[in-house]
């Protein structure tokens, strides 16, 4: 529907054309004026890319507080992320958000091994799903949990409640054995010790961290090799296709959203104390 303002063809066999591209293409700031640092990016306002007849959608557009073209857009910034390995992320800068910009990152993971879906709360241990209470498996397992295993196999032979149960003393060792490797990284179930709720579960989790200080793009291209040239204007022109889609996003929202007021309740909670004295 728009059309591609933000794409440019660049001929990828001549040298001459890519470091035109590259020396011409729009910069921003990647922080604020003073830091100095400064990324490919893209003007977006609304005055460069939307056209006249749906302004006025546009700013209505703008103005809503939730709207479903907001996650297109992260979804578009969330693809690109992916597509580069995190090295590469797309962001907002500019006074009101009138730029696009094109930053370095990464994404690393965390040494945590559990989250809890409730609150969020991550956990380096692991969660070791408990054997029913009321087998010998999950007996011994809360024995040995309970001190992190840290016991030798004889002493937990000896607990009252291994001790009387009814398999043999080669099946508990087993059993305790099993348990000791386990209660070294984890917990035994899935108990979160931030909200209480039974909600922890084992995950691989990463964060994705942005360099918003890093400059892109300010490297004196005549160093580099012609492929190294050429893998530079691929990572630009992929930015630049990401903001056409984004572009397209919103235009594509302007002509088939309207934006509505309504009136929303929010439940609170106040503590209120009842007398039982007339008042
Ligand atoms: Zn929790």
């Amino acid at each position: 529907m728009a059309t591609q303002k933000f794409i440019t063809k660049v001929d990828l066999r001549s040298k001459e054309s890519m470091l035109a591209y590259l020396k011409s293409h729009f910069r921003y700031n990647t922080m604020n004026s003073w830091n100095g640092s400064t990324s490919y990016a893209h003007n977006v306002k609304l005055n460069r890319f939307v056209p006249h007849e749906l302004m006025n959608d546009a700013y209505e557009l703008l103005s809503a507080d939730s709207a479903q073209y907001h996650n297109e857009i992260e979804d578009v910034f969330t693809d690109f992320a992916f597509e580069h390995n995190y090295c590469y992320q797309i962001g907002f800068n500019g006074r009101s958000a009138g730029y696009l910009v094109l930053y370095r990152g990464e994404r690393k993971r965390f040494e945590h091994k559990s989250i809890c879906r409730s609150c969020g709360q991550r956990n380096f241990k692991k969660v070791h799903e408990a054997a029913p209470d009321d087998t010998p498996k999950g007996v011994i397992e809360r024995e040995v949990f309970m001190n992190s295993g840290c016991w030798i196999t004889a002493t937990y032979l000896d607990q009252p409640a291994v001790f009387a149960l009814s398999i043999s003393d080669e099946e508990k060792t087993a059993f305790i054995n099993e348990a000791k490797i386990n209660a070294k990284g984890s917990t035994l179930g899935n108990h979160c010790g931030a909200c209480g709720r039974d909600t922890r579960f084992n995950a691989e989790l990463y964060e994705t961290i942005t360099y918003p200080g890093q400059s892109l793009g300010d490297q004196d291209f005549d160093d580099l090799t012609l492929y190294e040239i050429r893998e530079e204007v691929k990572l630009v022109q992929s930015f630049d296709e990401a903001v056409q889609q984004c572009a397209e996003i919103f235009l594509n929202a302007c002509q088939s959203c309207v934006v509505e007021e309504e009136t929303y309740m929010i439940p609170q909670t106040r503590r209120v104390a009842r007398c039982a004295y007339a008042a």
